[in-house]
C-alpha cells in the first residue's frame, strides 16, 4: 500500500515553493491512496493489566492479570475503555491504523487546498 512519505508531510510553508501543478499531482496521489473509509474505527488501542477482585486471588498481591487489549474511545470526560477479546486484536488493530492513515491524508490533501486557496487556484 502507499504511504505518505516524510516528503509530502512537509509543512505548508513548503508546500509554497511548490506549483499549482505540482500542488494538484501530489494532491491526486495522496486521494488515490487513500484507505477504504469503510474501515473507519477511531480510537487507539491500549493494553492494560488488572485486578480481578477475587478475595485471595495472586492480583491482591499485586501480581496483576493480562496485559489485556481495549480500544480507547471518545475523548477526555467521554473517553471509554472497550475490552478487545484476542482472537480480534488483529483485525481491531488493522482498522484502527488504517484510520489514523486516512485521517492523515486527509489533512495532507487538505493543507494543499488551503495553499491552493490562497493563491486563488483552488478547482
Ligand atoms: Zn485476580
Amino acid at each position: 500500500m502507499y504511504r505518505i512519505s516524510t516528503q509530502e508531510m512537509r509543512s505548508d510553508s513548503e508546500l509554497s515553493n511548490l506549483s499549482v501543478r505540482q500542488l494538484r499531482a501530489r494532491r491526486r496521489r495522496l486521494a488515490a491512496a487513500l484507505g477504504d473509509p469503510q474501515a473507519s474505527l477511531e480510537g487507539s488501542l491500549v493494553s492494560q493489566m488488572r485486578r480481578c477482585g477475587k478475595e485471595g486471588c495472586r492480583c491482591a498481591q499485586g501480581e496483576l492479570h493480562g496485559p489485556y487489549v481495549y480500544l480507547s474511545i471518545g475523548r477526555s470526560a467521554n473517553r471509554r475503555l472497550l475490552y478487545v477479546p484476542a482472537e480480534l486484536a488483529e483485525v481491531v488493530r488493522s482498522h484502527v491504523s488504517l484510520t489514523e492513515q486516512i485521517e492523515t491524508t486527509l489533512a495532507a490533501i487538505s493543507a494543499i487546498n488551503l495553499e491552493l486557496f490562497a493563491r486563488r487556484q483552488l478547482d
